[in-house]
């Protein structure tokens, strides 16, 4: 049997790649932990499988996030005593039943959730989503005055969103970036780090070797940001 393995990165996704006696190439997201495999016949040569594979891509992602949710995600209960991060510091939720506004607020190490009684963690998630959102909206005008100024670029619009699989994106045509939600658990040096990625586009549209040119100038230590954003987390790949 003619095999031959070996492991491609391709747009940041380790694939395992084994050439065999097989008649049609072969895509497996494997469980548990999402880890890609593809086997291909002898006869087809590699550049083929990359375009495969990029055909393949958001398949793929959506497979892993799958796995992500599945495998290692710990299921907040929102309840008091719980740690939750902001800004990569942990804070340590504490309840308080309200008959009042339901709101969070942060007071030296905690997060203080006033809520009425009888609300369930659907609701408490959606108090901290606020939390979070607005702790983002206090930070991101300051960094985007900063890097607009030093880039050169404006945006004409910016916004936050849930997003699943990545951690940025931005418009071009519209001059518009999103920045994930989840970024305001992160350090502050991630959310610069992905705000700069996502304006660098305004210069340059493709990952290619100016953008990472450009990347260096203004971040030299971006691949170390990057790979701290995606290390305890499946979701991330930032576009
Ligand atoms: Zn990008």
């Amino acid at each position: 049997m003619n095999s031959r393995n070996r492991t491609l990165t391709i747009d940041g996704i380790d694939v395992q790649l084994v050439r065999k006696r097989v008649k049609h190439l072969r895509l497996v997201v494997a469980p548990p932990d999402g880890r890609v495999r593809v086997s291909v016949p002898v006869f087809v040569p590699d550049d083929l499988v990359w375009l495969f594979l990029q055909g393949k891509l958001d398949w793929i992602r959506d497979k892993q996030v799958r796995f992500a949710d599945y495998v290692g995600k710990v299921i907040p209960a929102y309840i008091s005593g719980e740690q939750h991060y902001l800004f990569g510091q942990p804070f340590t939720l504490q309840i308080i039943e309200t008959s009042g506004r339901q709101s969070v607020i942060k007071q030296a190490d905690t997060l203080l959730m006033y809520v009425r009684s009888g609300n369930d963690a659907n609701t408490r998630s959606k108090l901290l989503d606020n939390f979070y959102r607005n702790e983002l909206k206090q930070q991101i005008p300051g960094l985007l005055e900063l890097w607009q100024l030093r880039i050169g670029r404006k945006v004409m619009e910016w916004g936050i969103k849930k997003m699943k699989t990545r951690w940025g994106s931005c418009n071009i045509t519209r001059q518009r970036i999103w920045l994930n939600l989840e970024l305001a658990k992160r350090p502050l040096s991630a959310l610069e780090y992905v705000l700069v990625h996502e304006l660098v586009h305004l210069l340059e549209r493709n990952h290619n070797r100016r953008f990472y040119a450009l990347m260096d100038s203004y971040i030299p230590n971006w691949r170390q940001q990057k790979q701290l954003l995606n290390e305890r987390c499946v979701k991330g790949e930032m576009v």
